[in-house]
């Protein structure tokens, strides 16, 4: 069963009761962020209950060692682990020498929301303690955009029915643990605890990587609004810093502690700089205080909502599902920064190890390149070309030659860091999706100039790579690609799966069109790219010859191209008749039964059909999308999105939305039964793109203009998106009716929509209907 405790609210997550089954799904749902460092939505005094403490620092990670069973040859020696930072946000609250814990005492009137629209998480609830003092407490808190290495509470305590004490203890921790550690270390030493008059710092490092970092804290209170001073007493134990003020309190009274914390790392600063730079950090966010702190706040998401933001009418469970995705997106990553990236799970759990995945050239680039400025989607680019040595040094030591990449599963510096071999070694398609995200950029952005200048030195070793990787058969008279994992990652080991293959060739054919491109307009850059990768004419000929007879299975009977080679022999029992208490079957079968199974983890084939969906006419297309959806489990977050595209381009509008429910809320209502260990960030990104490329049909054509096909789910009354395009925005609103575009920017632009062109005019709205 999925959840079903989150309130619709079109701009807000709302949680209404507390229930201590919920805790930890809703730390992962209410997570907050800004790019540079996130936090799980923990509270802030102590708790008793299943929690799962995450703070998280961008790009601070640590290298765990490779924990398996069997060690094969070539296996990294470690995973790379975005490592759970000291905790800046803990207060011990105590009423009358009671510590409050929510998972002790009776709670009711209890509310959390996160406001997507301001960018804030507020908790309010009373709680009656086991010594019958009553509280109200209010909590809010963000982590500023503004200030990006500054995050800030307010958390007030009412005395209900009592008169007495209220302790209000503020710490920092650097005695934490990561979930996921393989061996149970410590991955952070502690240097020092530093402390003045109401603020504190823990400066420590990260073991091996030595990553330094300095998180500081600064408090206030009020009584009753008005400004208070208390004395402070410190205790200082081994990893924590521990401030402690008491408060005398009349029944009815409030009293309200305001916590400024700052993480600064080695990544941004000199070591010796870092004590003071975090102190700064929260004494400037002192003297703006929390309500200002607000204000900057609300600025800063009204400028991401003015290019981000999609409106639909009429649903509005499906309004917050597509906000929700789009306001962890910007949560988790803003683009200002080359050296990070986007993991799966953002900053909002430990699962995936933080690192990058192929997820962020597949799904990621063309929400980047949609809302943002085109350097945010260069920079993610960029980030692969930084760690091209890399790639090649891991294709190397598998036994690769002549400057061939193998760009890693997993990874966070360019090594390789997954251990599985059917992964590591076979699900080789994500080298693709590297050459994928410079073609999808340089069409979205017809700035070629990427080419030249670093892209195509990716593109030659990776079509080195798939030249060696491929091996001509006798028997077929074909070029193959043996033991491989394509997406659907239920299926390990397989021969010629279609997409890989289909990748590969295109892969090479789309390099040698670039060589050839850079050679006619950019001579210069042919030359020294030429003398740097030592290419020459009759490699590129023989890349040719495996492309141009590469293997693809295909049945005759169902008139389409078979995931694998030998996928029809398996029983072909459609999910539907799956009984839903095996479901998800991940969770439910052994592996081997899965592996032995029809069902499809996420689109495989169909991946490479929403891809390449200009190379397929629309019979084939659906012809496909009928044989493999119904063996499609979506057990990966990464696939009711592709399902969603395609439905609405074979004008299957019921399937797309209802998948289009599916991607969109798959953390709201837990579909795949996991958000406790984090929210799916990577798929959101699918989660946008199922709106504007699905229910828009938002195409960039061949010669570069834009093109729509909008269409409407019937459960809507309208929908908008707004798209950044060359460096203009085009505002769409779709209706049951009509389609109205409108341009802000300063040249006409051409569109096609439904095969019409239409011209849209700076500030002029065009309707169509
Ligand atoms: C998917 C992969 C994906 C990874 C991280 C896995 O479950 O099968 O395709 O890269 O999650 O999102």
């Amino acid at each position: 069963m999925n959840k079903n405790y989150i309130v619709p609210n079109e701009w807000s997550i709302i949680e209404e009761v507390f229930d201590a089954e919920n805790v930890k799904a809703s730390e992962s749902l209410f997570s907050i962020g800004n790019g540079s460092m996130g936090q799980r939505a923990n509270f802030e005094e102590d708790y008793s209950g299943e929690t799962l403490q995450g703070s998280y620092i961008g790009g601070v990670y640590y290298p765990d060692k490779t924990r398996v069973g069997w060690w094969k040859n070539g296996y990294p020696e470690y995973f790379a682990k975005v490592l759970n930072a000291p905790n800046w946000i803990g207060i011990h609250i105590q009423i009358n020498s009671t510590n409050l814990d929510l998972n002790l005492c009776k709670v009711s009137n209890f509310r959390r929301e996160l406001n997507m629209k301001e960018g804030w998480l507020s908790r309010s609830f009373n709680a009656t303690l086991q010594t019958g003092e009553e509280i109200r407490v209010e909590a809010k808190r963000l982590i500023s955009i503004e200030l990006n290495e500054v995050g800030a509470i307010e958390y007030s305590v009412k005395a209900i029915n009592f008169s007495g004490e209220i302790t209000f203890s503020p710490y920092l921790d650097a005695g934490i643990v990561n979930e996921d550690s393989n061996y149970n270390e410590f991955f952070w030493k502690t240097l020092q605890l530093i402390e003045s008059e109401n603020k504190g710092c823990i400066y420590a490092k990260t073991l091996k990587t030595e990553f330094h970092v300095a998180t500081a804290m600064k408090v206030s209170f009020l009584l009753n609004n008005e400004a208070i001073a208390i004395p402070q007493e410190t205790k200082k134990e081994e990893k924590t810093l521990i401030y402690t003020y008491k408060i005398k309190v009349l029944e009815g009274d409030t009293a309200t502690i305001y916590k400024y914390g700052s993480y600064v790392s080695s990544l941004n600063y000199k070591n010796e700089e870092l004590v003071e730079a975090s102190f700064n950090n929260v004494q400037k966010a002192n003297e703006i205080g929390f309500e200002g702190l607000l204000k900057l706040q609300r600025q800063s998401w009204d400028k991401i909502w003015e290019t981000s933001d999609i409106v639909i009418e009429g649903d509005i469970k499906a309004q917050q599902g597509i906000r929700f995705n789009i306001f962890q997106l910007n949560q988790t990553y803003l683009g200002t920064d080359a050296r990070l990236n986007i993991g799966p799970k953002g900053f909002t759990g430990e699962k995936y190890g933080g690192s990058t995945y192929w997820d962020t050239e597949a799904y990621c680039i063309p929400f980047y390149m949609g809302t943002k400025n085109s350097d945010v989607a260069k920079n993610l680019l960029l980030y692969r070309y930084n760690q091209l040595d890399k790639a090649i040094e891991n294709a190397a030591k598998l036994g690769f030659k002549n400057g061939a990449a193998l760009y890693p599963m997993v990874t966070m510096n360019g090594e390789e860091c997954h251990n599985e071999w059917e992964i590591t070694f076979e699900e080789i398609h994500r080298n693709g999706a590297m050459l994928y995200a410079i073609y999808n950029y340089v069409n979205y952005t017809q700035n070629f100039e990427y080419v030249p200048k670093y892209g195509l030195e990716v593109m030659i070793a990776i079509a080195r790579f798939w030249y060696q990787r491929a091996n001509f058969s006798e028997n077929k008279n074909k070029y193959v690609i043996l033991g491989v994992t394509g997406p659907n990652e239920y299926e390990n080991n397989i021969n010629n799966n279609f997409y890989t293959n289909y990748l590969a060739k295109w892969c090479i054919e789309y390099t040698v069109e670039c060589l050839n491109k850079v050679q006619r307009n950019y001579p210069e850059d042919f030359e020294r790219i030429i003398e740097k990768t030592n290419l020459n004419k009759e490699e590129t000929l023989e890349w040719l010859k495996v492309a141009g007879n590469m293997y693809f299975p295909f049945s005759e009977k169902h008139n389409v191209y078979l995931q694998q080679d030998g996928f029809l022999d398996k029983e072909l029992i459609p999910v539907s008749e799956l009984p839903k208490s095996e479901r998800p079957i991940n969770q439910k079968w052994s592996w081997d039964r899965i592996l032995r199974s029809c069902y499809i983890k996420q689109a495989d084939v169909l991946q490479g059909m929403y891809l390449f969906e200009d190379k397929f006419s629309k019979e084939e297309l659906e012809r496909h999308f009928d044989f493999y959806e119904p063996l499609t489990v979506h057990e990966s977050s990464l696939s009711p999105c592709v399902h969603s595209i395609l439905a609405a381009s074979i004008d299957r509008m019921p399937k797309a939305y209802e998948q289009y429910v599916r991607t969109s809320r798959l953390d709201l209502d837990d579909y795949n039964h996991e958000v406790d260990e984090g929210c799916h960030i990577t798929s959101m990104a699918g989660t946008w793109m199922s709106i504007v490329q699905g229910f828009g049909g938002m195409r960039v054509c061949e010669h570069g203009n834009l093109s729509f096909n909008p269409q409407i789910p019937e459960q809507w009354k309208s929908y908008s998106f707004t798209i950044n395009f060359r460096n203009q925005t085009l505002k769409i609103q779709v209706n049951q009716s009509e389609t109205t575009f409108e341009l802000d920017g300063s040249k006409d632009l051409q569109i096609q929509v439904n095969n019409k062109t239409i011209t849209a005019t700076p500030n002029n709205l065009v309707k169509t209907s």
